[in-house]
């Protein structure tokens, strides 16, 4: 096994403790760059899930009832230790999830900003007072905490996603419980572990880890329990539907952040080189593996066959490899599930007439390592032009004009993030009104900042994660008639 840093967890963290599932059964964490085995973590189920809850809600009173500037307190010093163990947790992630450490660092600085700006917008839950309809009366509206939360996060983004969700339900007064994915468990614990270090109470922020397979279970005891009021879930729409369907049953709440299918659009009066950068930020980045990805590329016609050869040039020199080797760019697909899927697609669409200009096969370094690819001529009759890739491999299509690429971009059930470059100010803002999406990079390919707000229409989502909007998710208006004045 490799050798972890000290401060990290391979039990799960449930009311304060340490603990294994009393079944006794572990699942093994690898690294997906080379298989090895990291460490095992316990398989909870649906009896630990209920425990999980029920400490949660006897957190409950005393957490929701300190002020907020106590609460205040806890997250940012969790963000301090976030940020003062930066390198043991990139390096932790980088082992269980692949990518690079520079990518990695730059996450666990994302989930630190969470936890330092929700402390602080934990401060503004303002609420409101509302001119009166009878002259006796005043009307006064809180925010107020849910109660029991859980927390379903996905491997792509391991520590981000989990302090995106936790921060906010933490700083109004929630407790959550937490399933992390099963990929990347080790990352959450980590974060649980420092949570610990900052002084959260016993019950506030719980751990249950699992296997796939007992993913369904866990989710289940959350969604089932009359105790949770709500469910913030990052991942697939299958999955996120699911859970949406099942909460319906006693009408939990639930946030979905979900797949998309964004379309990045280059417009004849782009600032190419600018663009190009763009791609490698929302191309290849994570090896592909975000939500807001760039799914579909489209490129104006005139300048088509100039972008494709400088981007394949580009996609060439991509130094792939190891997420901890220093000249790594780019590391490993996650598992061989998400290695056979941008396989399928690639096939797919070269069954179907597209051109692959570099790449288009699994790395000759061998694992799960796919190698950096551009593809032209992809139509709608493929498959990736509909589902998400996952994967390094920039799909083109060409496009006429302005209404021709906003009918292509819109052309999906989706509606996460779409980006586009053009220097026609007229444009920018027709486009940007036009596409059916919740997040818009204008001549940028990195949107997400915790100072803005996270999520998306259609089928990608509901809610908002970061910003001032992100916390109203997880509170509960309460109005107050005061009569007889
Ligand atoms: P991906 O295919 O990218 O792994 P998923 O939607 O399957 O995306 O996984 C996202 C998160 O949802 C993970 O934590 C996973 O364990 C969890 N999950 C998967 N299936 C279910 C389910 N039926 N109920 C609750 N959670 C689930």
């Amino acid at each position: 096994m490799v050798k972890l840093p000290e401060f990290l967890k391979t039990d799960c963290y449930v009311g304060g403790k340490w603990v294994a599932a009393s079944s006794g059964r572990r699942l093994d964490v690898t690294d997906p760059a080379t298989g090895d085995v990291l460490a095992s973590v316990p398989r909870m189920g649906a009896a630990e899930t209920d425990a999980a809850i029920a400490t949660a809600q006897a957190a409950f009173p005393d957490w929701s009832g300190r002020t907020a500037a106590d609460r205040a307190l806890v997250l940012q010093k969790w963000a301090a230790l976030v940020r003062a163990h930066a390198e043991d947790l990139a390096r932790l992630m980088t082992l269980e999830q692949g990518k690079p450490m520079a990518e990695s660092l730059g996450e666990i600085e994302y989930a630190a900003s969470f936890l330092s700006w929700f402390a602080e917008e934990g401060r503004r839950l303002y609420g409101d007072i509302i001119p009166p309809h009878r002259n006796d009366a005043r009307i006064l509206v809180t925010r107020n905490p849910l109660g029991v939360v859980g927390g379903i996060t996905p491997w792509n983004f391991p520590v981000a996603m989990v302090t995106r969700k936790a921060a906010p339900a933490l700083a109004a007064g929630n407790c959550m419980v937490l399933k992390p994915a099963e990929a990347t468990p080790l990352s959450a614990l980590a974060v649980a572990a420092l949570g610990e270090m900052a002084g959260l109470p016993a019950g506030v922020f719980n751990v249950v880890t699992g296997a796939r397979e007992d993913a369904p279970t866990i989710g289940k005891a959350l969604v089932d329990s009359p105790l949770v009021r709500k469910i913030g879930f990052t991942g697939s729409t299958a999955v996120g539907k699911q859970l949406m369907r099942d909460c319906a049953g006693d009408l939990t709440k639930i946030s979905l952040e979900l797949g998309g299918n964004a379309a990045f659009i280059v417009f004849d009066d782009a600032d190419i080189e600018a663009a190009l950068d763009g791609i490698q930020i929302c191309k290849f980045r994570n090896s592909g593996q975000t939500c807001i990805a760039a799914n579909r590329i489209l490129v104006q016609e005139s300048i088509h066959d100039k972008f494709v050869a400088t981007l394949s040039a580009r996609a060439g020199q991509i130094q792939v490899g190891h997420g901890l080797e220093k000249a790594t760019q780019m590391g490993p697909l996650i598992d061989e599930r998400g290695m056979e899927k941008v396989e399928r697609l690639v096939a797919d669409a070269v069954g179907k007439g597209a051109k692959v200009h570099v790449g288009g096969k699994r790395h000759e370094v061998g694992g799960a390592y796919f190698q950096p690819t551009v593809m032209t001529d992809v139509s709608t009759d493929m498959d990736l032009a509909h589902e998400e890739l996952f994967g390094p491999v920039a799909a083109i299509s060409t496009f006429r004009d302005e209404q021709d690429a906003i009918s292509m971009a819109n052309d999906t059930p989706y509606g996460l993030a779409g980006y586009f470059y053009s220097r026609d100010v007229g444009r920018i803002f027709r486009v940007a009104d036009a596409l059916e999406v919740g997040i818009v990079g204008v001549n940028t390919g990195l949107i997400s900042t915790e100072v803005a707000p996270f999520g998306g229409v259609k089928e990608s989502g509901i809610g908002r994660e970061g910003s001032k909007y992100g916390i109203d998710d997880w509170t509960e208006l309460k109005y107050i008639c005061l009569a007889g004045l």
